[in-house]
């Protein structure tokens, strides 16, 4: 290892700052960070660098660098744009044993600063030993998009609970084995979803009973989008991969079921319209059932989980058994598709508001407020309605609307096989005839629909 990673105290210490341009600036920012008394050595600062001298968040010497200036310094960064001025503070600074960086030349530096992940306090750093910044910055980027905003707060309730569990387990390997299971267990997500007192109470009950962790199962209720994998929240993708089984419908597409956990157990449990592989009565049991199994059961569905999607009743189960459980929100149909096909769903000179509604008969009705429904200014998007494509649109012309208005079906949306079929109100059942009522479909009714002709990319 060129550099031994190693992290450094610097509060109420002194960290001189040569230079005062973008990079020195940047460098600060980074520094203030820490809590150290920065100390800028310039003739001139950049506007940021001004701002934060009138605050009195640093101090600011308007001269250039003169020997002597690094006396006393914990640590020195040289930044100006000279390389023989960063040279001559780097061969002072090591002349006297004072730890010195210089942008940009990691061969006279005696430390090099990393991109850091803070999650405070977690905290994670990253360096190419000099090499290369930009690709530091890349995997920093990654780990930022890995590791849940919250996750530091775990390590505040670790040190909070650390003594009781001391004294509670004698042995090394049972205080480990206790906190993998808090660290990656429901506790672990009452915390991150910001709830700390649901968290202490679980570690607390533990503690009396450790036998209660392997019991208490939970449920995520977690919204897959409508297809494209990238569209996925990063609490869901986390969720997908700690789950011990995963029970998910057809409209959850393969791209995203293989970013599920590996080894856990897959359910398909249909959910087409006229394909229950399991009744919504089992599922909610079923649902239960693993829970109370002490399982991390992951229900994965198409969309948003409480949109058209019957989320809702799926958790009613557990609320009432008091089994821990979470919602995790995702892109809707409609959102994804209006993106996907260029249809912006509420553009202001066409619409003010949008309803999405189901285009599902119950016991063979459409019972909708077609009055309303048959409003200009808004957008319109029928969920489930390709199979009743015709009556939708004598309904909306029945109750005023005119037929010339703007309508599309938007298949696969998001999907690579995307497909967008754009007509008018009257006449898109004639040319949607072709098209499989077994496809996800969704129909958008509303002047909005016109702007696809501009808007169209993916
Ligand atoms: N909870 C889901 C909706 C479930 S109802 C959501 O929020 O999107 C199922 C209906 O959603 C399908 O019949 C279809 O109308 C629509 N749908 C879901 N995914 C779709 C997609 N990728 N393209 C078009 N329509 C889709």
């Amino acid at each position: 290892m060129e550099y031994f990673p190693l992290f450094m105290r610097l509060k109420k210490r002194t960290v001189l700052v040569i230079g005062g341009g973008e990079i020195a600036t940047r460098k600060v920012q980074l520094l203030l960070n820490s809590g150290a008394r920065i100390r800028v050595i310039a003739p001139q600062i950049s506007s940021q660098l001004g701002k934060l001298h009138q605050h009195g968040n640093i101090e600011w010497l308007a001269r250039d660098y003169v020997q002597g200036d690094v006396d006393s310094c914990t640590l020195v960064i040289a930044a100006t744009n000279s390389r023989d001025i960063n040279k001559q503070v780097a061969l002072e600074a090591q002349w006297k044993n004072i730890e010195v960086n210089v942008v940009d030349d990691p061969s006279i530096s005696s430390v090099v600063l990393p991109a850091i992940v803070d999650r405070s306090p977690l905290v994670i750093a990253v360096s190419s030993s000099g090499g290369s910044p930009v690709l530091s910055r890349l995997l920093r980027a990654r780990l930022e998009s890995m590791i849940p905003s919250r996750y530091g707060l775990l390590a505040e309730l670790a040190k909070k609970f650390r003594d009781q569990v001391k004294q509670r387990f004698s042995s090394a390997r049972e205080r480990r084995q206790f906190w993998e299971q808090i660290l990656d267990g429901p506790a672990a997500e009452q915390m991150l979803a910001g709830h700390t007192k649901a968290a202490q109470r679980i570690i607390e009950k533990a503690l009396n009973d450790p036998d209660t962790l392997s019991k208490t199962g939970e449920v995520f209720l977690v919204g897959a989008g409508p297809g494209d994998p990238d569209l996925l929240t990063f609490r869901a993708l986390r969720l997908m991969q700690k789950c011990d089984i995963v029970l998910y419908d057809r409209l959850v597409s393969d791209d995203i079921l293989s970013l599920v956990r590996r080894e856990a157990q897959k359910i398909y449990v249909g959910k087409a319209r006229s394909d229950h592989a399991l009744p919504q009565e089992e599922i909610n049991e079923f649902l239960l059932r693993e829970a109370k199994s002490g399982k991390r059961v992951l229900r994965l569905k198409g969309g948003d989980p409480f949109v058209f999607g019957r989320g809702g009743e799926e958790i009613m189960r557990l609320a009432e058994e008091g089994i821990p459980f979470q919602v995790v929100p995702s892109v809707t149909a409609a959102n994804g598709c209006g993106a996907y096909a260029g249809i912006p769903l509420t553009h202001r000179d066409f619409a003010q508001s949008c309803t999405f509604v189901t285009g599902h008969t119950k016991d063979g009705k459409l019972d909708l407020n077609w009055s309303q429904l048959a409003q200009n200014n808004q957008t319109i998007v029928f969920y489930m309605g390709l199979a009743n494509v015709k009556a939708l649109s004598e309904n909306l012309i029945a109750h005023g609307l005119n037929g010339d208005t703007p309508a599309a079906v938007v298949q696969n949306g998001t999907r690579p096989n995307q497909l967008v079929r754009v007509s008018t109100v009257a006449k898109l059942a004639d040319d949607a005839a072709d098209l499989s009522i077994k496809v996800p479909s969704l129909i958008f009714v509303g002047h909005t629909v016109s702007l696809r002709e501009k808007l169209a990319w993916f």
